[in-house]
This record gives C-alpha cells, structure tokens and sequence, in this order.
C-alpha cells in the first residue's frame, strides 16, 4: 500500500466541494483499496502512546463555533480491533493503550469522507506521545512500515504549514511568503530524500517557525516519511495554501 500525508485545514471541507476535495476524492478512487486505515491526526495527543481499539469507533466533532450540519457529519467506518493489537506489537516494546475513549476526530473523519465515502474500511487511530521528540514520531513510522505490506493505509492528518494566528478568513487570499517558501522546502526535501533536514522545521529559519509555530499538525508527516521504502516513487498530489497560511500539500508514497 501507498503511505499519505494530507492536509486537513478547515474542517468544513468535509462539507464542501472545491480544488482539496476533490483531489481527496480523486485519490480515494484511483489508489488501491486498503484493508483498513491507521490514521494519525493532529488532533489526538496523549502523555502516552494509545490506539483505537473500539469497533465501531465513534465520530468525533472535536471544534468549536461551527455550522450546526458539521456537528451532523458522521463516518460510520468499523473498527479493528485485531490490528490495533498488532500496531501495539509493531511499536514494542513501547507500552501502547488500547484505547476505548476517542474514536476518529475531524483531523481523519474530515479526509475519509471524500476518500473513502463509503465509510466501509475499517479505521483505527494512533495517538501522537505529546512529549516525544520529532525523531521518535519518525521512528514510530519506520516501526509501522511493515503494514503496508499488510493492506494497510498509513494516512498521516495535518498540515505542513499551520499558522492559525495569522490565517484570514476573507475569500481566497494571497498565501503568505514565508508559508510558500516553507512549503517549497519541504517538498524539495521529501523529493531528494533528506528527511533529516525535516525533523526540526526551525532548521528553516524564521519560515520555519512561522509555519510551525506548534508541532502537532506538522508531526504527522513524520510518520509518514518514516514508512519509506526504499524505492518509493513520492507525488504531491494536492497543492495549495488555503487562508493564506494553511498549507494543504499532500505527500503520496507509492510502490515503484
Ligand atoms: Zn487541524
């Protein structure tokens, strides 16, 4: 199977038709059809490691102050429990919960709608360890590699550039500079293989720290590029910034 990283942005894309969605929608058709999902969203941190064990798991409306038909939006996917075990043995000999609380919040819900509309794969979510290194959430991907060998879909929920003190809200405005700059970075890192140059975005300077002024929608990628295989043919199968400082790049890795 393919790994992706996509950027979520909004979460009233889940509602919407336009350019991201429907690239969504396009890859949810043309890529090969998983087993089941491990999701990794920005939106689910723990002071420990956790998965979704729950079977089916319930749909999260984890935001506040939006339109009343986002809080109706439900993704009625089953779980499986059976690999939320096996995802525990893969990242041994960490202690992973199996979890029975969360369910699939906005940052996967909102992606697998256009995806896979369906709902009919299973789904389960990893948390992110709020306190690990960027190192770590790169190692965990190399440690859930092997999935892919298993009809599993790594799909890795964020975004690259996630400046939500400086978003704007009017129709369509100019990306910011710095946001362009960094995106552009990123994507030529991931092209020529340097990841490590992708574990500290401050690394990038001041677009380094404008564009991830906090971690947790820029860590999911980690964990995608941490599932590489050598050979790997790497796309960018979205591209745009939206509200001028919300980068929804997404990063596809496909089998040669
Ligand atoms: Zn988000």
């Amino acid at each position: 199977m393919p790994a992706l990283f996509l950027g979520h942005g909004n979460p009233m894309h889940a509602l919407l038709d336009n350019a991201y969605t429907r690239a969504w929608r396009q890859l949810g058709s043309r890529l090969p059809r998983p087993d089941a999902i491990l999701a990794i969203s920005a939106h689910w941190q723990l002071p420990r490691g956790a998965v979704t064990a729950m079977d089916p798991p319930r749909t999260i409306h984890d935001f506040g102050g939006f339109p009343r038909a986002l809080y109706g939006v439900q993704y009625p996917c089953p779980g499986d429990p059976a690999l939320a075990r096996h995802v525990a043995e893969l990242l041994g000999p960490a202690s992973i919960d199996q979890d029975q609380s969360w369910g699939l919040d906005h940052g996967t819900w909102s992606l697998l709608c256009h995806l896979y509309p369906d709902a009919s794969v299973p789904v389960i979510q990893l948390a992110m360890e709020a306190s690990a290194p960027p190192s770590a959430h790169y190692e965990r991907g190399r440690q859930l590699a092997a999935l892919r060998n298993q009809g599993v879909l790594i799909l890795g929920s964020g975004n690259i550039v996630h400046n939500l003190e400086r978003a704007r809200w009017e129709k369509d405005p100019q990306p910011e500079d710095w946001a362009r700059r960094f995106d552009g970075w990123v994507k030529e890192k991931i092209a020529a293989g340097e990841d490590s140059a992708l574990l500290e975005p401050e690394t990038a300077g001041p677009d380094g720290t404008l564009s991830v002024p906090t971690p947790e929608h820029y860590w999911p990628l980690l964990y995608v590029l941490g599932s590489r295989k050598a050979g790997d043919r790497v796309s960018f199968p979205v591209e745009g910034i939206d509200m001028g400082t919300i980068s929804m790049t997404g990063v596809l890795l496909e089998t040669a």
